[in-house]
């Protein structure tokens, strides 16, 4: 593999017109929209008429005349379509780990006498502090019981209420099967809790056929809605009755408008919202989705693991350093779209390809992380920051005090 090979591959890409819709600099090549996507020109434009026009000339009018009311099941629909979701079965509310903690009480609510939330071991610590916070609460009434992976269908029993786990692993890049795990938890009576926050604008992914129960993600990743966008969560239809979110606020409310004393809650996707959506937020996600609705999931996923394997490749091919070790799947089909190596400088050598316009980001304690979103990165852009990294490794030129300081935000 060359550049020149690279290039023609750039040339071939059917998903190649989707550059120059994101407002990314030049040169820049941004291996980590899998942690904060970047802004799409749309969505940029859509922030500015909310902020300008509709919060500043509509003012309260716009919550009717500008559609703010009806955002969260609006673009929580257009998500849908990118996870095989059937409309009314997903909304945008509050963060990821709030929706965690909400449909983990949820599962428990459509489960009763059984008393296990069953996850794995290394998954997303939100996750687990989430369902940790929900078993003190229930006091007794839930536990969670964590496994290795490969222990985990396994330990599916009479008493799991849910599975909760992350499609994509956060770190390795590992993969879950979501239909064969679900199928498995179903056999057992236990419902599915998925959290898709590396699926969703990455991976063709469909809930529908995999009869999946419940699940969440963010909307700042693959789904480019912005730092702190809001999260988005999915309930099946079937489960939508029996349900009970035990954050009870007025917009999960039957009639919030009707301003009732006690709570009744809205049988539908709406029970699950509590408070007021962020507008602000919602404009931006929704311009980000609405460009990611015109790529084909299939493709998006394809050239996704292209880009991937071909930087593990380049980067493999130059023998840099030893220390380097491959901390993700080989195969393709076991990843998600990003890929860990594990190095023992991981933070440093972060740090020096940063410096050299190549942005990638560190997880602890070694692991260095890269992300390929299909709809920004070219296969030349992806080949030259292989080439950066192997540089950075074969110089040591990660070894400079000022790349060892620790930043807060990793
Ligand atoms: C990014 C991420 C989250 C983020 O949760 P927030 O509540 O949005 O901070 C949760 N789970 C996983 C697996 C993630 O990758």
């Amino acid at each position: 593999m060359t550049r020149d090979d690279a290039l023609a591959l750039d040339a071939a890409d059917p998903l190649a017109r989707f550059r120059g819709t994101f407002d990314v600099r030049e040169g820049l090549a941004y291996l980590d929209g899998n942690s904060l996507g970047p802004p799409p020109r749309t969505a940029l434009a859509a922030l500015d008429r909310a902020a300008r026009q509709e919060w500043g000339h509509g003012l309260i009018r716009s919550w009717n005349d500008a559609h703010w009311i009806e955002a969260p099941l609006r673009v929580g629909d257009k998500i849908g379509r990118l996870i095989g979701a059937q409309p009314g079965e997903v909304a945008v509310a509050d963060s990821t780990t709030v929706n965690l903690f909400k449909l983990a009480a949820g599962a428990m609510s459509l489960r009763p006498g059984r008393r296990t939330i069953l996850t794995e071991n290394g998954n997303f610590p939100t996750d687990g502090y989430a369902v940790q916070g929900l078993a003190a609460m229930l006091d007794g009434r839930a536990r969670v019981r964590s496994v290795p992976a490969h222990a985990l269908t396994g330990a599916i029993d009479d008493d799991t209420a849910v599975v909760v786990l992350t499609h994509v692993h956060y770190k390795s890049s590992i993969r879950w099967d979501l239909p064969a795990v679900t199928a498995a938890a179903h056999a057992k009576g236990a419902l599915t809790l998925w959290d898709l926050s590396h699926t969703a604008g990455a991976l063709s992914c469909d809930l529908t056929a995999a009869e999946a129960d419940l699940a969440a993600g963010c909307g700042y990743k693959y789904l480019n809605g912005g730092p702190g966008a809001p999260a988005w969560l999915y309930v099946a239809r079937r489960h939508q009755d029996a349900i009970a979110s035990p954050l009870t606020g007025w917009m999960g409310h039957a009639e919030p408008f009707a301003f009732e004393p006690g709570y009744r809650p809205s049988r539908d996707i709406r029970g699950l919202i509590t408070g007021t959506p962020p507008v602000l937020g919602l404009a931006a996600l929704e311009a980000s989705v609405d460009l990611q609705l015109k790529a084909d999931p299939v493709l998006v996923e394809a050239k996704g693991l292209a880009l991937s394997q071909m930087f593990i490749d380049a980067l493999e091919a130059r023998g840099a350093d030893p220390a380097l070790r491959l901390a993700s799947p080989r195969e393709p089909s076991r990843r998600g779209l990003h890929v860990a190596f594990a190095h023992p400088a991981g933070y440093a050598v972060i740090q020096a390809l940063a410096a050299r316009g190549v942005i990638g980001d560190f997880r602890a304690p070694d692991i260095a992380r890269f992300g390929f979103s299909p709809l920004y990165q070219s296969y030349a852009g992806v080949w030259d920051a292989a080439q950066a990294m192997g540089d950075v490794l074969a110089d040591r030129a990660w070894d400079l005090p000022e790349f060892h300081e620790r930043a807060a935000v990793t």
